[in-house]
């Protein structure tokens, strides 16, 4: 039975799978709390102290909230600035943006195309990656799938132990 959160499913084809109907009780039952809170709330973790400043190796990062692939783990590098930094979004319509004026700036914030997820910003401050952008990213708003791994086993054992990926 597909749910909303099978990364498989394409919401544009049937409305009821579509994950931004998820209420927030939903949201809250399903991602830890810090998750929540990134995703959901638009928080940001403290620098130095999310998910996957280290690689974790080949593969790609999904979103943490509904699953869609957001980042190959060849788009990573390492900008120094504390967050997970990625150079290019997996392909194209994986992110959407939308301009951020909180905190008395104005900066561009991406979202998961497919959940509206919050999962960081945009800057265009990385001139030695090939499009010169950073996608600083919360670790805790993705869940790296190792490559060959099934992304509904990797997900389900997030699930029962979100403490696993925190690498
Ligand atoms: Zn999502």
């Amino acid at each position: 039975m597909p749910t909303p959160l099978d990364p498989s499913t394409d919401p544009a084809q049937n409305p009821a799978l579509d994950p931004r109907r998820l209420r927030p009780e939903d949201w809250r039952a399903l991602l830890s709390p810090l998750e929540y809170a990134i995703l959901r709330e638009s928080a940001t973790e403290r620098a130095g102290t999310g998910r996957y400043l280290s690689d974790p190796g080949p593969g790609a990062f999904h979103c943490a909230g509904c699953g869609a692939r957001l980042y190959s783990a060849d788009h990573k590098f390492h900008a120094g600035c504390g967050w997970p930094s990625f150079w290019d979004e997996v392909e194209p319509g994986a992110l959407r943006t939308v301009v951020d004026r909180s905190h008395w700036m104005v900066r561009t914030e991406m979202r998961c195309a497919r959940c509206e997820g919050h999962l960081g910003h945009i800057f265009d401050d990385a001139p030695q990656t090939p499009t010169g952008q950073r996608h600083c990213v919360n670790g805790y708003a993705v869940l790296w799938v190792p490559a060959g791994a099934e992304v509904a086993a990797t997900f389900a054992a997030h699930r029962r132990d979100p403490g696993r990926a925190g690498v």
